[in-house]
């Protein structure tokens, strides 16, 4: 059957497809969903790299490998000349996407973040700042006694203009209190992206899977960004990746539902459920290589990025380096054309 237009599942309808429908069956909608949303055979990807500011963090989350509590001899916190040469030899790379990221630092004030994002678009023109998760977000207005419009505000009048989806994990509260109760009270994922959507911010929504959740959170997460998407129309993408349970407090065997074809399923559901997303992000780097490339056949148009200078997941030993030739084989593997995008989905270059 072709496909020739997006269909809208409820809740109830979703769950029963998610977890009764046939991988096969759910891989052919979403192909036929992803040459509707994104027609011919190009996979998009992104020269990007991903530093860390700090590794000092308040949040305590039961899955991370990478913080350390304030005051401890293995935390740092790099200083903007610092984290302005890291991104010095990642221009020399090739790269347009800075993703940078850090813990939940108990002081660092306003203007350290602003000035990360003045300095980069100052002297790295070219360069995107695709900085800050929700959870830092909210940090910043609290450590700052600011609002999350005004933090916003400071950022985008600093020349930033897109927000990374890192921090939603699973949006369901049962869960949050379970693996990272610190951090997301109130929904502030949620808000910190309504927010920025409505001061004009493009961000990505993620989800981890693959801790403790069950399919029907995975619904209650995938509605919960279809339902901000059809209010801010915001989100450019959804990226989900798995758990990676090594060096974590909460190491745990999968739960019974993610099986190994697991990532497959969610991409190709999250094809057919989020119906209002122009993307769907796989990727070689958090699912390993091999992975990677079958995910593209799963509804996919995205490949993700280089992640040049990965520190998070690395932490829990999950270490995947590439560069750019070998994501265009990866790709070509997959029976897919390459093409290198921008941090808003803008082709730069066909391959
Ligand atoms: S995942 Fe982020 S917020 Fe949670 S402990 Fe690690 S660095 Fe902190």
């Amino acid at each position: 059957m072709k496909i020739t237009e997006t269909t809208r599942y409820s809740f109830e309808d979703g769950l029963d497809m998610f977890v009764n429908a046939p991988l096969e069956e759910l891989q052919a909608m979403a192909d036929g969903i992803r040459q509707i949303k994104n027609p011919g055979n190009r996979i998009t990807f992104v020269i990007d790299t991903n530093p860390n500011y700090t590794n000092v963090c308040t949040a305590d989350c039961l899955f991370c490998a990478f913080y350390r509590k304030p005051g401890s001899s293995e935390g740092y916190t790099l200083s903007v000349d610092e984290v302005m040469n890291i991104i010095g030899k990642n221009k020399e790379l090739g790269v347009t996407t800075v993703l940078l990221q850090g813990g939940l630092h108990p002081d660092l004030d306003m203007e350290f973040y602003t000035s990360l994002v003045r300095e980069t678009i100052k002297r790295f023109p070219g360069i995107n700042p695709h900085f800050f998760s929700a959870p830092e977000i909210y940090n910043m207005a609290e450590v700052n006694d600011l609002s999350l419009e005004d933090v916003l505000q400071a950022l985008w009048d600093a020349g930033q203009r897109t927000l990374p989806g890192g921090g939603a994990e699973i949006l369901s509260e049962k869960i949050r209190k379970k693996i990272s109760p610190k951090k997301n009270k109130d929904n502030l994922w949620m808000r910190v992206h309504e927010t920025a959507h409505k001061v004009g911010f493009k961000s990505t929504a993620t989800m981890m899977y693959g801790s403790v959740e069950t399919p029907e959170d995975i619904l209650i997460h995938l509605l919960a960004i279809r339902e901000l998407q059809d209010i801010t129309n915001g989100f450019t993408a959804f990226i989900p990746w798995s758990y990676k349970k090594t060096n974590t407090p909460l190491e745990k065997k999968m739960p019974e539902w993610a099986g190994e074809t697991a990532y497959y399923r969610i991409l190709a559901f999250a094809r057919i459920f989020l119906d209002n997303f122009d993307h769907i992000q796989g990727t070689w780097f958090s699912e390993g290589k091999d992975v990677g490339i079958q995910s593209l056949a799963y509804g996919v148009d995205d490949f993700g990025g280089t992640l040049f200078d990965e520190n998070v997941h690395a932490a829990t030993t999950h270490i995947n380096k590439t560069t750019i030739d070998e994501i265009c084989d990866m790709i070509r593997e997959g029976n897919y054309i390459p093409a290198q995008r921008d941090t808003l989905y803008n082709i730069i270059e066909s391959y």
